[in-house]
């Protein structure tokens, strides 16, 4: 494998050799490297104790990340390394954390505690590819296979089983079959996870490029994170637009918006209050009426016992709240939604309301008018149409010039100004502006 590792790596391992101990580049930057991808941070691991290790280091500058756990952090040429000596966990008690560690000078120690094969592979520029688990066959057939016994692996530390999901759909690998069905049995233990820990694989798994097929294989597992998903799966919609039920329209919509967070946080929650607001007509046609407002606030409620911070919440919850209101059909259509929500939410409404209808009946049904929202915005952009308080040609002082005083009636009169010019019933100049409002005044 041709693998150039960064000379400030080699220098840290070099060091560590001199001094008689073994060291490797280990985990995630192995995994990329293998796979053709570069890697993006490069950890250590080593046979030195974490006492040797700040004696190789002593001229360098270390923060002791984790010392207990045996990791540094040592500066090497203005980068940052994390070196971690070879550890044996304890006992686990609370699938969480081991009782206690121990430090080995044995790699193969070290790499019988990692996860899955895929991430136990080892690298130094002497020795190459060190592989003690198969983990480039398991990379080779796109495999992720819990380390030993996938039933104690995830008793031992539960976060396992959300990750063994973020690297699947991450990574587009598939799970080796006693891992997937032990995934499925211990997926309650999830509940003993830091909150924050398990959020954080969530947003990496929804952003993955398989994330469908994850999510779908493995609802049990996100109905264990987020209990008001059960109840999507199987909540049919009998109507002419859909085609799937309201959990797989949720994953298919999810997988069909660009991978950034706040996108696919909105799509796996845009339809969240649907079963809540599902009645069926007389025709036995089923309708979902107000589930956009009660998503919104679902959301919000959901984002929060995630602890995502308040700008993801807010946003998310909003986007939700917007999703399914109509599309402009007009430039004053477009200008007056511009006023009322911006215009990145309006650009994140036509993404949204791209992927929502790709997971439809009929995925092309609103292409048209989509185009027609771009080409709008792209009209009023190029002119520089006013859609706001801050691009209309009068302001508040100019209307105290005018005898105005400040206040509701001054604000009101701005207000209307602006959509008098949004509808094109008046030019947006300040000298039409200021005749107008003493008309209004
Ligand atoms: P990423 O590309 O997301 O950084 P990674 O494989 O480097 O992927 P990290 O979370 O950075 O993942 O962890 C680094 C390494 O530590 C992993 O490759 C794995 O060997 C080990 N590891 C991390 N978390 C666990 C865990 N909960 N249980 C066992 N081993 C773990
Ligand atoms: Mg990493």
């Amino acid at each position: 494998m041709d693998f150039k590792l960064p000379v400030q790596v080699n220098t840290a391992i070099k060091l560590l050799n001199e001094s008689g101990f073994e060291a490797y580049v280990v985990g995630g930057c192995v995994r990329d490297a293998v796979m053709g991808k570069v890697p993006n941070d490069f950890d250590i691991t080593t046979s030195a104790y974490p006492e040797e290790m700040k004696s190789v280091f002593a001229s360098y500058r270390i923060i002791e990340t984790g010392i207990q756990h045996g990791t540094l952090t040592v500066i090497v040429d203005g980068i940052p390394l994390e070196i971690t000596a070879y550890r044996i966990d304890g006992e686990y008690l609370d699938n969480r954390h081991p009782e206690n560690v121990s430090f080995s000078r044995n790699l193969k120690d070290d790499l019988s505690r990692r996860d899955f094969t895929v991430n136990t592979l080892c690298f130094n520029e002497k020795e190459g590819l060190v592989d003690l688990f198969g983990g480039t066959d398991d990379i080779k057939n796109k495999i992720i296979r819990c380390v030993g016994e996938p039933d104690r692996r995830f008793n031992e530390d539960a976060l396992r089983i959300i990750r063994a999901l973020r690297f699947s759909s991450v990574l587009d690998f598939g799970i080796e079959e006693k891992t997937a069905q032990s995934i499925i049995k211990n997926k309650a233990l999830l509940g003993n996870i830091a909150v924050e820990r398990v959020r954080d694989e969530l947003t990496k798994l929804i952003c993955g490029k398989n994330a469908f097929k994850v999510i779908m294989n493995y609802h049990e597992v996100l109905e264990e994170i987020i209990p008001e998903l059960s109840a999507l799966y199987g909540c049919e919609q009998n109507t002419n637009y859909h085609l799937y039920d309201v959990y797989e329209h949720t994953a298919l919509a999810l997988s069909s918006i660009e991978n950034d967070k706040t996108l696919r946080l909105t799509m796996l929650l845009h339809d969240i209050a649907k079963p809540l607001c599902k009645t069926t007509d007389l025709n036995g046609v089923d309708h979902f009426k107000g589930h956009a407002y009660l998503g919104e606030a679902m959301a919000r409620d959901i984002l929060k016992r995630l602890r995502y911070d308040n700008a993801t919440v807010n946003r998310v919850s909003h986007l939700i709240g917007l999703h399914s209101e109509r599309a402009p059909k007009s430039k004053i259509e477009s200008k007056l939604m511009l006023c009322e929500i911006g215009v990145d939410d309006y650009k994140a409404f036509m993404k949204i309301r791209r992927a929502d209808c790709l997971a439809k009946a009929n995925p092309h049904s609103h292409d048209e008018k989509l185009k027609n929202m771009q080409a709008f915005l792209d009209e009023i952009e190029k002119n520089n149409e006013c859609w706001s308080l801050a691009q209309l040609k009068i302001n508040g002082n100019d209307l105290k010039q005018l005898g105005f005083k400040s206040g509701k009636k001054l604000s009101a009169v701005l207000r209307a100004l602006l959509f008098e010019v949004i509808e094109e019933e008046i030019p947006n100049d300040s000298e039409e502006l200021k005749k107008r409002a003493c008309e209004l005044l």
